[in-house]
């Protein structure tokens, strides 16, 4: 795995990803892990692997929750596994939310649903399923 690293200076929280005000407040803190979707190959067992801070902070200007970039998201989305739709019970979830927000904000075709993050449109489908326009934005940020 080609795992370039970002120069981040050890001592700054950063800055914000969207505003660029300075980092000050943890959202949480879950200390060190290895990249997320990072599988190990066989020949790899016996070597080190690399853990990142997983501590993210929240922006108290723009309130943008976020972690500070260690890695290039190549390096941990070029074989992305998790698919929101392997889970039965989440989608029956997110149909029941749907029907929830529906109802509740009287949602209607002339209605538009943005959906941020919205991995592989497991909840959108519902909405466009109720003739509701739905638009679905998968986040990589460079
Ligand atoms: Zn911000």
């Amino acid at each position: 795995m080609n795992q370039e690293k970002i120069t981040n200076n050890k001592q700054s929280k950063g800055s914000c990803l969207f505003c660029g005000s300075e980092l000050n407040h943890t959202f949480v803190d879950l200390g060190m892990s290895p990249p997320c979707e990072s599988y190990r190959q066989p020949e790899q067992l016996n070597e080190m692997e690399p853990f990142y801070p997983l501590h993210a902070y929240v922006c108290e200007k723009c309130f943008l929750v976020q972690l500070q970039e260690y890695i290039r998201p190549e390096n941990i989305f070029s074989d992305y596994a998790y698919f929101s739709s392997y889970s039965q019970t989440w989608l029956q979830h997110a149909k029941n939310y749907v029907d929830t927000v529906v109802e509740r904000f009287q949602l209607t075709a002339q209605s538009q649903v943005v959906e941020i993050a919205s991995n592989d449109g497991y909840l959108l489908q519902y909405f466009v399923a109720k003739g509701i326009p739905a638009l679905g934005y998968v986040l990589i940020v460079h």
